[in-house]
Formats: structure tokens, sequence, C-alpha cells
């Protein structure tokens, strides 16, 4: 594992995610469409998303902003928007688009409805009494949990 793979695990690790929580994403947007869908075969998909470049330069782009709003050091305006997580800047959904974007278009409709939903460690990210910013990483770990889903589902639709 070279270390732009170490550092953004170490990083999500940091703000409190775990490949295990992503992997119950995975579950709960799979299960319906799979009866032996086990936490087991989520977390292998949630670990190959995990290895791929792209999903770590997102990773490690989106923490770091969130990082920073949280201790103030950005510049305004931005450094209001992304602390207050405002509605209509978008750019958290657009970084974690690039994650969704490499398994096609099925990793979409998967993103839209975790998103509405937030189950899980999405609740978590998503309540602001915490004191946390994290405005890029829910977006991203809700993308790296569609992006798993697509792999799991294109996988054993290959192996029909
Ligand atoms: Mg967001």
């Amino acid at each position: 594992m070279d270390k732009i793979e170490q550092t953004a695990r170490k990083w999500l690790k940091d703000r409190g995610v775990t490949p295990d929580d992503i992997a119950e994403l995975v579950y709960f947007l799979q299960q319906q469409y799979y009866p032996n869908l086990t936490k087991e075969d989520c977390l292998q998909n949630v670990e190959r998303v995990l290895s791929k470049r792209e999903v770590q330069n997102a990773i490690l782009t989106g923490i770091q902003l969130d990082v920073l709003a949280e201790k103030g050091g950005l510049q305004e305006p931005l450094q209001s928007i992304i602390q207050s997580d405002e509605g209509l800047y978008g750019i958290d959904e657009i970084l974690a688009f690039s994650i969704v974007n490499i398994y096609g278009s099925i990793g979409f409709t998967n993103y839209g409805y975790i998103d509405k939903q937030k189950p899980g460690i999405l609740a978590h990210l998503n309540d602001k009494s915490t004191g946390k910013c994290h405005t890029f990483l829910d977006d991203i770990v809700g993308a790296i949990a569609a992006a798993a889903s697509s792999r799991l589902a294109h996988r054993s639709t290959d192996s029909q």
C-alpha cells in the first residue's frame, strides 16, 4: 500500500469512518436484491473501491477542506459556505460524483437514494451538533457505498 492510499485510509479513520461502516451502507442498499448477501461481500467491495487512486484523491481533497473549515483556515466566502454546509454549494456532490462515475450509471441511483435516506454512519456525519464539519465527507462516504454497490451488482450479473 503506497503513501496516498495509507493516508486516505488513515484520514477516513481519523474522521470516524471505518470500511465496516461503509460496508453497512452497501448492505443497506443491496440486501433486498441479493438475499444471500453477506457483510463480508459488502466489505470486500468497499475495500476494492478504496484501493482506487481516483477514490483516494477524492477522500484526501474532501477531508482536507472539511478539516480546514473546522479550524477556520479557509478564506471567505469559502470558509462560511463549507463550514455551514450551504445547500446550494454543490461542489461536495460534484467531488463525490468522481467516485460514483467509476462504476457506471447505476451508481447514481444508489447515491441519490442513500443521500436521501442517510442510514448508519451518514446520520452521524450529518449531525451538526457534534461541532465537526463533514460537508465533503458525508457525500464521499455515500459515494463509496454507491460505487461498491454498483461493483457488487455488476459482478453478480457477470457471474450468472
Ligand atoms: Mg455534503
